[in-house]
């Protein structure tokens, strides 16, 4: 791809505009007249939330010629980033390299390497802080091989959620209930949802209250960070200040959630069921009547981890 090009590709137009599904049949518990709502992101081609940051990340360095001769687009990630790098790079001829902890779940792995990608895998138990240290590391030591991404500061990552996500709730809860919502719950890996949907969301309703899943340190959820410990990174482009409350969900919870999901039609990964979890406590709150959450990855990501063995 030459420099300056604008990036165009038919698996470029099938990310996001994804469903909307409401989950409150599901929940028999929810309070009479709270209705659950989320975007079902594993529909996307990478099979998560992730494709839609990405898009615009890699379309956008493209496009301003970051990747021009022959330079390799690298960044960290928890797994379903660096498939949709992988997948996008593969598609539109960008060499890719990514660094993921090794404790991702094989599938990731093995996807992220059946596109083609260059994949650098870092201790397991140092996490995913660590792995976004060595790929600052890689980038500033090898300036002329790579270019760094950095999803964790990239402005083009929560701008795809303001631009995509958050447009897509406003007007898929508008045609579903005739109103705006009143609740959102997500966590944090980059951020990037949080901040860009909760920025559009608080646009179009001021009062709208916006919790956070905090992960258990150990074993943690994939995709999520651990956020409050001393030496925790704090994303750059996290706007803690639309976080109105913050939960631990321990990954018991969010599995059990998953398999409730699943009986219901949606075979989901853990972190969907974890956000899902707090999503109806928030309801059971009795005082935000639309909850809207999102289900980010597919359930068959995670077969080897165990979680779905009964
Ligand atoms: N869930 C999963 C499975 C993820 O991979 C990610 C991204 N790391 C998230 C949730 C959180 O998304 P974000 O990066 O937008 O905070």
């Amino acid at each position: 791809m030459s420099t300056g090009a604008t990036a165009s590709h038919p698996i470029l137009a099938a990310v996001g505009q994804t469903p909307l599904v409401e989950l409150t049949p599901a929940f028999p518990e929810l309070p009479p007249g709270t209705r659950l709502f989320a975007k079902l992101e594993s529909v996307n081609p990478g099979g998560s939330i992730k494709d839609r940051p990405v898009s615009r990340m890699i379309t956008r360095a493209l496009a301003e010629g970051r990747l021009a001769g022959g330079r390799r687009l690298l960044d960290s990630s928890s797994g379903n980033a660096g498939i949709a790098y992988a997948m996008l790079g593969a598609a539109l001829g960008v060499p890719i390299s990514i660094v993921v902890p090794g404790n991702a779940s094989r599938e990731r792995l093995d996807r992220i390497a059946a596109h083609g990608a260059e994949l650098i895998l870092t201790d397991p138990v140092e996490g995913y802080d660590f792995a976004l240290r060595h790929a600052k590391h890689l980038a500033a030591t090898q300036p002329e091989r790579y270019w760094y991404s950095n999803q964790y500061a990239n402005e083009n990552n929560w701008r795809a959620h303001y631009e995509t996500t958050g447009v897509e709730i406003l007007e898929q809860v508008r045609s579903a209930t005739g109103g705006l919502p009143d609740a959102f719950v997500a966590g944090v890996g980059t951020g990037g949802t949080l901040t860009g949907v909760g920025r559009r969301l608080r646009e179009a309703a001021p009062q709208v209250h916006i919790a956070s899943v905090i992960p258990d340190i150990f074993p943690g959820l994939e995709g999520l960070k651990p956020l409050g410990t001393e030496g925790d990174i704090v994303p750059d482009i996290l706007d803690e200040a639309l976080i109105d409350h913050r939960q631990i969900v321990p990954i018991e919870d969010a599995v059990a959630t998953c398999r409730r999901l699943a009986r219901a039609g949606y075979y989901v990964g853990p972190s969907s069921g974890a956000y899902v979890h707090l999503a109806l406590r928030v309801a059971a709150l009795g005082a935000h009547r639309v909850v809207v959450t999102v289900l980010n990855d597919t359930g068959e990501r995670y077969v080897s981890t165990g979680m779905w063995a009964s």
